[in-house]
């Protein structure tokens, strides 16, 4: 139905106000023209035949006003649902206009007519190109406000480029290391948000601001493909980054990456299933020690991950290592979470009591297979080392022609703009800002990465239609809040400090609706209620997933 309407009359089911609205209609039409007429003519009539024969079936009858409004309200609910389901499978199905050519969807027949004329027909085709380099919370955040600006603009292309070709959902990444969520419920293809827009699914290599050109490297087959652009969003995100020190880049895990998550996970039950073989209280000791390295998020809700995954694996199926063996240590160069204040000392002791021991104030500065040397004379034996300890902007973005902060990151106006190329902006991760309230650069969080992408999808749509209009990126952040175990969490909310399960709640809610999909939604949402049932996962998945040198 949705694509006989659609051909019929160019109205996009997909649209669930044009469902409702298109249920509610039918559910009027088979009210008036079936249930009245059937029940006034069909029904009433044999109901009063049944009477007359036998008058012990007679039942008190409603006002035919009663009678019609009530069916009218029945018929009106029928309609919005079979309306929403349309719209479903609407969207599911697909009854847009599709360019296979372009590989890109219009919501709208003339529109899609209009495309096929000036892309595919005779003469040269005009357009305005817009790039996207990126699929994290910033690009995928900008890609899906443009293609809402640009639905029926056939002069404008967006494309976007992505060496991974999902958007992943980092702030669960340690969830999914020790097995509360599943990798593929974190990470959604980019093709699934691309209707506008086309998906190159590729490196970035180079870019050339003066030239307004970008060297990219297929995934498939490592080709190289220059891409012109008019609008550049540079969207790239970060890198760990070691600060120089090759021995932690050598030996240390780290945890940005699907990949990442899923090695520290083998890593770690590798070292279970070694520790509990191992008869020797040192080495079983060196192999059930696990240091993270990194006070911030990451490093912490990693961490306090480790810790609960570790002890709770232990105790029910490693029962020949000893309690006593098992160690998670958080090392930190300054105070733990510092970006939600007095909350710190709060996780500390929370996570203390936990049994993470936490060594403040003092850097890694050597690692090896088998011990972490601190800058305080401090050796911990140790064979898993996970480094959460820096970020810095990819190389790309580094080696740009223009101004740069520290990590790398390009330096970026407060509209989001590069300094002297109005057709380029940068956001998340990649992009340095100083925050004119604080006067210190935005930190790296999806959360900015989230509120810069609005600003600068106004601002580039703008730019795109000669607008001009360039609006500020100003962001006083609510709160913030981080897991630092099970049902434990820390939060500061609009200045309200809160921790322990509500925290934790919180910061579940709070991630699953940012996820990008009701699908993802409910499926994380159901690994959590199966989670809080079932005993922790010892699977270790195969070796080839184990990227990392084995200890
Ligand atoms: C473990 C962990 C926990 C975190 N927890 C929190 C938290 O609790 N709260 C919070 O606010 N923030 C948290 N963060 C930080 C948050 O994830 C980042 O700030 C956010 O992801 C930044 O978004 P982005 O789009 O700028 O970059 P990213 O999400 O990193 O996306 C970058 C994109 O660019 C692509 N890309 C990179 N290089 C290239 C290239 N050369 N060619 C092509 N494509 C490329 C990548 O594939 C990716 O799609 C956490 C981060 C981690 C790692």
């Amino acid at each position: 139905m949705g694509v006989v309407l659609y051909r019929a009359f160019g109205v996009s089911l997909s649209r669930l106000r044009n469902g409702v609205l298109y249920g509610l209609g039918v559910g009027m039409v088979v009210l008036v023209a079936f249930a009245i007429p059937v029940s006034m003519a069909v029904i009433a009539p044999a109901a009063a035949g049944l009477v007359s024969e036998d008058p012990s079936m007679a039942a008190p009858r409603p006002e035919p006003a009663v009678a019609i409004t009530d069916s009218a309200i029945s018929h009106a609910i029928w309609g919005v649902t079979a309306g929403t389901v349309a719209t479903a499978l609407t969207r599911r199905l697909g009854a847009n206009y599709r360019c296979h050519r372009c590989d890109i969807e219009f919501s709208k027949r003339p529109t899609y007519a209009e495309h096929v004329s000036r892309m595919h027909g005779s003469g040269a085709p005009l357009l305005r190109r817009i790039l996207v380099l990126g699929g994290g919370y910033a690009g995928i955040g900008v890609l899906r406000r443009l293609q809402r600006e640009f639905e029926d603009s056939v002069d404008t292309s967006i494309t976007i480029v992505s060496e991974d070709n999902f958007f992943l959902s980092t702030p669960l990444l340690a969830e999914m290391a020790t097995g509360h969520v599943e990798p593929r419920h974190i990470s959604t293809p980019i093709r699934t948000f691309c209707r506008r827009a086309r998906y190159y699914h590729a490196s970035v290599e180079s870019i050339d601001l003066d030239g307004r050109s970008v060297m990219i490297r297929r995934t498939v087959d490592g080709k190289a493909v220059e891409m012109r652009y008019d609008h550049l969003v540079l969207a790239l995100g970060g890198q760990t980054n070691y600060y120089g020190n090759s021995s932690v880049e050598e030996h240390a895990l780290t945890i940005r990456t699907l990949e990442d998550a899923l090695a520290l996970r083998n890593r770690i039950i590798t070292m279970l299933e070694g520790a509990d073989q191992e008869d020797g209280a040192a080495e079983q000791e060196s192999m059930a020690t696990f240091v993270v390295v990194g006070g911030g998020f990451s490093g912490v809700e990693t961490a306090g991950a480790i810790h609960d995954f570790v002890t709770e694996s232990a105790e029910r199926y490693y029962r020949n290592i000893e309690p006593s063996a098992v160690r998670v240590v958080l090392v930190s160069a300054g105070p733990i979470l510092p970006e939600i204040g007095e909350l710190g000392p709060y996780a500390e002791r929370a996570m203390g009591r936990r049994g993470v021991e936490i060594i403040k104030g003092a850097k890694l500065v050597e690692a090896s297979p088998h011990a972490a040397t601190l800058d305080n004379g401090k050796i911990i034996p140790c064979m898993t080392i996970v480094w959460a300890g820096g970020v810095r902007a990819s190389p790309v973005v580094a080696a740009l022609d223009a101004e740069h902060g520290a990590g790398g990151r390009v330096s970026v106006n407060e509209c989001l703009q590069v300094a002297g190329r109005p057709e380029v902006h940068a956001l998340g991760d990649c992009a340095h800002l100083v925050n004119a309230r604080t006067g210190r650069p935005y930190p790296p969080t999806a959360q900015n990465a989230i509120r810069q992408a609005a600003v600068a999808a106004h601002n580039v749509a703008s730019a795109v239609r000669g607008r001009g209009s360039q609006r500020r990126f100003d962001y006083a952040s609510a709160g913030s809040m981080a897991m630092i175990g099970r049902r434990d969490g820390v939060a500061v909310l609009f200045g309200l400090r809160l921790r322990g399960v509500l925290a934790w709640l919180l910061w579940r809610n709070y991630y699953l609706s940012r996820l990008p999909s009701a699908e993802k939604r409910l499926r994380v949402a159901i690994d959590w209620l199966v989670d809080l049932y079932v005993p922790s996962d010892v699977t270790r998945l195969g070796n080839i997933l184990d990227r990392r040198r084995r200890p």
